[in-house]
């Protein structure tokens, strides 16, 4: 069975090649399979960004396509910056633009009302049928970036059943509790459920 993942990012298609490494299952990028051209995520939310890039992939009818879209959700922000995560502090922000701008943004803001959430949305075709799966993790925006690992919003994202950062978590422990890591064992129950040839 073949999965293809509607991405050109490459650190993305290992991630989850990497995820189904026990399973019957060959994961492949849009490279792998010779498609080239970007797909504009011209949704309004991440749901819609994750069909859009899925649906560019319609015509592999006969394997399990796949997209993902995640979004950081803060609750004093009305949701902000959501859709526009990756590119809160403009088209071409850094990691760096972003953390900055969301800290200037809740500054004063006191602790109990910092809450946050991070969600990855996968969008899944398989057989004409589009199934949504989505994976959260809660916690709150800190006043100062922590720790040193992962990326992106990781270092102002706190978790607190954790006691940490994102980005003080190792990679092990990153991919028991993140939101990407717990859409994926969803998308691998769906796929336990649903296809025979799976295990
Ligand atoms: P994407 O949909 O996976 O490209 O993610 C969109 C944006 O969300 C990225 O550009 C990052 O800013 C942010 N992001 C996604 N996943 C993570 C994460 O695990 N930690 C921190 N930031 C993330």
């Amino acid at each position: 069975m073949k999965l293809i993942v509607a991405t050109h990012n490459e650190h993305k298609v290992e991630e989850i090649r990497n995820f189904f490494k026990k399973d019957n299952i060959e994961v492949l990028s849009m490279g792998d399979i010779g498609i080239y051209n970007e797909v504009e995520e011209t949704g309004s939310t991440i749901e819609e960004n994750a069909l859009i890039k899925a649906r560019s992939l319609k015509n592999y009818k006969d394997d399990i396509i796949i997209a993902d879209d995640t979004g950081l959700f803060v609750d004093y922000l009305d949701g902000k910056p959501g859709v526009y995560t990756a590119r809160f502090a403009g088209e071409n922000a850094t990691y760096d633009d972003n953390n900055k701008k969301l800290l200037k943004m809740l500054e004063g803001v006191p602790a109990n009302k910092r809450r946050a959430t991070f969600k990855t949305v996968i969008a899944l075709i398989y057989k004409e049928k589009e199934v949504i799966i989505e994976g959260k993790v809660e916690g709150r925006i800190l006043e100062n970036p922590r720790g040193e690992n992962g990326f992106g919003y990781d270092p102002v994202f706190y978790v607190d059943k954790l006691g940490k950062t994102l980005a003080e978590l190792s990679v092990e422990e990153k991919n028991e509790v993140s939101h990407r890591a717990m859409a994926l064992i969803k998308l691998r129950n769906y796929l336990e459920k649903n296809l025979e040839d799976f295990k």
